[in-house]
């Protein structure tokens, strides 16, 4: 009787699923979208499930240590055993291949300096004697902006206070200042994006009585013109991760799609850009710096110019250089792959720019985009920059798998996502101290490469100390490539193509 029973409904099924294969034979042989499925019904769809799967599969099985963009594994690696404070050795060599265009080989020094001639790395003042307060950039390495309602709270919360730890500072990104940015108690720069999320009227103009507010609340303040990703192109915030927290914080329509413009409409030009920045300064006492990609070299020519014309108040405190190989959430693929220039063309040319005109020590160097290792932090450096940002150094600190759903609200580490089960997995009081781990091993290890180059820290590092490789056989010292510019032009004589 069983038997019977068995046998039927196992007939049942095998009935079933014939009728749903011919069903989907029938259905793929009479559609007329997708060529592959009208010419190999039923088994075409192979192809979807592993274009879709490949995508995670292939970092585990397949791609080599040094394959994959826009990060490979032993990059990963690397970042992990920082933050998991498992040192940064490796066993029996490199397999990094030398030999390859643009890569970094610092020039050791035969008599490297001694413990007991090392000095601890100076912590640099921004915008000292031109506001009330100041900020004291303590560490090299510092949390790039990452805005709540890009990343999840218990993102925000761990890389606050793991930055709160290591003596770093955090970019709140430009979707406006949170609680989970204030409760590690670290330095916050507040960013002011083209929508002006956290500081807008109900129309989206600036509300001057709130930044005056924020002055007591956060460190610096950050006007951003542009990101390396998509430069000229405004944030993209997804319907299904603006919550009503999200929006209340920003100061827009709850479960909407949330499009920032992509200029601030009310700075047109440099001079409009900088009166805001004196704005910001006079109002809040804090340093005001402006975030920017690079695509020529008008922008920086043109900002030395108007400073030295304006006077050296009129300033930015501070410029943040994003590289186009900088991250985002969200980003139209042709802006992410053909607009601005890297990190590696960009940087060099705006602190020569900036020795040119005098103005180096006025204004302080932020470089971002892909600076993730000590290697790339210690180049720029090198370059002449003052701070390094990164975001997906301590976004793969936080446990990111490289999953590249951020878009999607269905992050699996619970770093980019709104979906509290999805969240669980994040747990604050373990990711925080990964996050402290990682600014203090980059710290670490950009002062042991300096101490090879033979000087006493991280700050004395110049372009002597680095040489690019130009191909198989040869490598050039970055001071050949960016010769030092002669210190007593002005910007007004600054050549170069634009
Ligand atoms: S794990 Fe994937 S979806 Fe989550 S933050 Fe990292 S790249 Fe984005």
């Amino acid at each position: 009787m069983t038997d019977m029973v068995g046998w039927g409904l196992g007939t049942i099924a095998g009935f079933g699923v014939a009728l749903a294969v011919i069903f989907v034979v029938l259905r793929d042989i009479t559609q007329k979208q997708h060529t592959i499925l009208r010419n190999y019904p039923g088994i075409g769809h192979l192809r979807y499930f592993f274009e879709r799967l490949g995508e995670y599969f292939r970092q585990y099985l397949f791609a080599g240590d040094r394959d994959e963009m826009p990060f490979n594994r032993a990059t990963r690696g690397w970042v992990y055993r920082l933050a998991k404070n498992e040192g940064g050795v490796i066993g029996f060599g490199s397999t990094c291949d030398l030999r390859q265009p643009g890569s970094i080989l610092f020039v050791n020094a035969p008599f490297p300096v001694l413990e007991e001639d090392r000095l601890p790395t100076p912590a640099l003042a921004i915008g000292e004697g031109f506001c009330r307060y100041p900020l004291l950039g303590r560490s090299v390495v510092n949390v790039s902006g990452m805005s709540f309602g890009a990343i999840s709270a218990p993102a925000v919360r761990a890389l606050s206070r793991g930055a709160k730890e290591a003596g770093c500072w955090m970019d709140t990104g430009e979707g406006g200042l949170s609680p989970y940015h204030l409760e590690g108690g670290c330095d916050v720069i507040m960013q002011i994006g083209t929508a002006k999320y956290g500081v807008r009227t109900l129309d989206g103009s600036f509300d001057r009585e709130r930044v005056r507010e924020l002055g007591h609340q956060v460190g610096a303040f950050e006007i951003k013109l542009s990101q390396g990703a998509k430069p000229g192109k405004g944030g993209v915030l997804p319907a299904a991760k603006v919550t009503e927290e999200i929006a209340r914080i920003r100061g827009i329509p709850v479960h909407q799609d949330s499009i920032s413009p992509n200029r601030h409409p009310d700075i047109p030009d440099m001079d409009a850009l900088l009166d805001q920045v004196m704005l910001i300064r006079d109002m809040t006492g804090r340093p005001c710096g402006i975030k920017t990609a690079i695509g020529g070299w008008a922008f920086i020519n043109d900002l030395c110019s108007a400073v030295l014309r304006r006077g050296a108040d009129s300033a930015p405190d501070f410029l943040v250089i994003d590289g186009a190989e900088g991250g985002s959430g969200a980003a139209p693929q042709v802006l992410a792959d053909h607009m601005a220039l890297p990190i590696a063309e960009a940087l060099p040319r705006v602190v020569d720019a900036l020795l040119e005109a005098g103005l180096k020590d006025r204004i302080r160097v932020v470089a971002s985009g892909k600076l993730v290792t000590s290697a790339k932090a210690a180049w720029a450096l090198c370059v002449g920059a003052d701070f390094v940002n990164t975001a997906r150094g301590f976004m793969f600190a936080l446990g990111c798998i490289q999953a590249m759903r951020c878009h999607t609200n269905t992050c699996p580490t619970g770093v980019a996502t709104h979906n509290a089960r999805l969240q669980r997995g994040l747990v604050v009081e373990e990711k925080y101290l990964r996050v402290a781990h990682y600014a203090q091993n980059m710290a670490k290890e950009i002062d042991m490469i300096a101490h090879s180059c033979g000087v006493r820290h991280a700050r004395e590092l110049h372009r002597e100390h680095v040489r690019i490789v130009q191909d198989a056989n040869r490598s050039l010292a970055l001071s050949t490539l960016y010769p030092y510019p002669d210190r007593t032009r002005r910007a007004g004589g600054v050549t170069g193509d634009s």
